[in-house]
C-alpha cells in the first residue's frame, strides 16, 4: 500500500500534521482511539493553548529552535480553529485556555480536520519496523492479525514521549530517529511531582498554598500542594522540569509579603502569643505546626530578637528542600530531551540528513511549561511539517 506520507502517532501533533499534509496521508497508531492524551488532559477539559505562549515558555538545548513554528502557527491560529468549530472555551488562569465542555471536542475537531483534508486514520496497528531505501520509507505493520508493508515518500515521527506508559507512551520515535542516525538528548520526566520517601509531608497531605518556587531556573508563582508522597501542585510541576537529581529546590512560602515587617508588627501586637501560633496566622495551620517542630520554633513573640525574626523570615521565603526524586514517567505530563533539534530544520521539522523524515511534537527536544504550552508546540510543529509536506507535493 502506497502513500504520500505516513505519520506514526495519532496524537496532538500527528493529527495536526495530517490535517495540513492532506490527501495521501495515513496516520497510524497502536491505540484504540486517537488523541488519548488530549482526551484526559486538563482534567478532561484540555488546556489547549495559552494566550501568552512564546518561545520563552519552552525548554530546549537550542531555545531558538521553537521560534519559527510558534510564530507561523500561533495560539491565535488554534483559537480561530476552535472557534470555527463552535467549541466554547474560557481562560482559567495565567492565559490558560480550556474547553467549557469536554476535551473530546478537540479530538473530534482534529479527526474532522484530517478527514476533510483527505488523510486517513488507522488505529490498533502495531508498528513492527521502519526502513528506507533513499526514496521510499517502508513501514511494517500488523493490524487485526494481518501483516502489511506500507510505503510512503514522507515519514513523520509523532509518537510523543515516554510519559505515562499506561496510556500507550513508548520510546518509538527515539528508536526510529536513532536508527536513522539522528542525535538524541537524554530524556527525563518533566511536569512531575517530587517525592520524599520518608513520608514527611504525609500529615500535611491536602494542604495547599500559593508560593513562589524555583530549581535552577525561572521562579514560578503558583500553588503548592503537599501530598502523602511529597510535593505537587502547579509550582512544583513547573520547577520539576528544571530540577536535576540531587539538587535543592527553593520555596518562598509567602510571596509578595513583607515577612519580616509582618513578624515585627506581630511582635508588637501579639507579644504574648507563641511564635508557632503567630506562624499559623501567616500559613495554613498544619504547615505552621510542621515548620514549628522542624525548625524548633520556641517562645512568645515578645521573646524574639530582631536576629531571630530575620532568620525566620529568611527561612520562610527561602525554604530549601532536597527532593529524593520525582514520580517519573508514571505520572509525568511530559518528557524532556529527545530528538536533538540540531538534526532538524526549524522551519519544516524535516531531518537535515534524511530527506522526507520529519519529527514533531513531544518527541523533539522542545518541552513547554505547564499551561497549554505543550499542546501549542504539538499544533505548531505539526502544522510546520504538514504544511511543508503539502507544499512539497
Ligand atoms: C495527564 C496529562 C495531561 C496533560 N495535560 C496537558 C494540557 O492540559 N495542556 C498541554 O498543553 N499539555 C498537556 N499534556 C501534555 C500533552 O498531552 C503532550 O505534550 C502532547 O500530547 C504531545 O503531543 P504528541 O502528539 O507529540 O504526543 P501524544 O499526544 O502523546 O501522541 C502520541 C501518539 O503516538 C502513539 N504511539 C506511541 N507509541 C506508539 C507506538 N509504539 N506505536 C504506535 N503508536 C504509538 C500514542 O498512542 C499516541 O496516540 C498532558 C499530558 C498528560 C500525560
Amino acid at each position: 500500500m502506497q502513500f504520500e506520507t505516513i505519520i506514526l502517532g495519532a496524537g496532538a501533533a500527528g493529527m495536526m500534521c495530517a490535517a495540513h499534509a492532506g490527501a495521501g496521508t495515513l496516520v497510524i497508531d497502536h491505540a484504540k482511539a486517537p488523541g488519548e492524551k488530549i482526551r484526559i488532559s486538563g482534567g478532561g477539559r484540555c488546556n489547549f493553548t495559552n494566550l501568552y505562549a512564546g518561545p520563552e515558555n519552552f525548554i530546549s538545548k537550542n531555545p531558538h529552535f521553537c521560534k519559527s513554528a510558534l510564530s507561523r502557527y500561533t495560539q491565535w491560529d488554534f483559537i480561530e480553529l476552535v472557534d470555527r468549530y463552535g467549541i466554547a472555551w474560557h481562560e482559567k488562569t495565567l492565559g490558560q485556555l480550556f474547553c467549557d465542555e469536554t476535551a473530546k471536542d478537540i479530538v473530534a475537531m482534529l479527526v474532522s480536520e484530517l478527514e476533510a483534508a483527505g488523510a486517513a486514520l488507522q488505529l490498533e496497528t502495531t508498528i513492527l519496523g521502519v526502513s528506507h531505501d533513499r526514496t521510499t520509507f517502508r513501514v511494517e505493520t500488523e493490524h487485526a492479525g494481518t501483516r502489511r508493508t506500507l510505503t510512503a515518500k514522507n515519514l513523520v515521527l509523532a509518537t510523543g514521549g515516554k510519559s505515562i506508559p499506561k496510556m500507550g507512551a513508548t520510546g518509538l520515535a527515539y528508536d526510529i530517529a536513532e536508527q536513522f542516525g539522528l542525535p538524541l538528548l537524554p530524556t527525563r520526566a518533566g511536569l512531575v511531582p517530587f517525592t520524599f520517601p520518608d513520608g514527611r509531608f504525609k500529615p500535611l497531605s491536602g494542604t495547599a498554598l500559593p508560593v513562589r518556587a524555583s530549581a535552577d531556573g525561572p521562579a514560578f508563582e503558583e500553588a503548592l500542594l503537599l501530598t502523602h508522597r511529597g510535593l505537587s501542585g502547579p509550582s512544583m510541576l513547573q520547577i520539576s522540569s528544571y530540577w536535576q537529581e540531587g539538587q535543592p529546590i527553593q520555596i518562598d512560602l509567602l510571596p509578595g509579603t513583607d515577612v519580616l515587617g509582618q513578624l515585627k508588627a506581630r511582635r508588637q501586637s501579639d507579644g504574648r502569643r507563641q511564635l508557632r501560633t503567630v506562624l499559623g496566622y501567616l500559613l495554613p495551620a498544619k504547615l505552621a505546626d510542621y515548620l514549628s517542630v522542624e525548625w524548633a520554633l520556641k517562645g512568645n513573640m515578645a521573646d524574639q530578637s530582631d536576629k531571630a525574626l530575620e532568620a525566620l523570615a529568611e527561612r520562610l521565603t527561602e525554604w530549601d528542600l532536597r527532593p529524593a526524586g520525582t514520580e517519573g514517567y508514571r505520572t509525568a505530563e511530559v518528557t524532556l530531551g529527545g530528538v536533538d533539534t540540531e538534526a532538524l530544520s526549524s522551519k519544516t521539522m524535516e531531518a537535515k540528513t534524511v530527506p522526507g523524515l520529519y519529527v514533531i511534537g513531544e518527541a523533539v527536544d522542545v518541552t513547554g511549561w505547564l499551561g497549554g504550552f505543550n499542546f501549542q508546540w504539538a499544533w505548531s510543529s505539526g502544522w510546520a511539517a504538514g504544511t511543508a509536506i503539502r507544499n512539497k507535493v
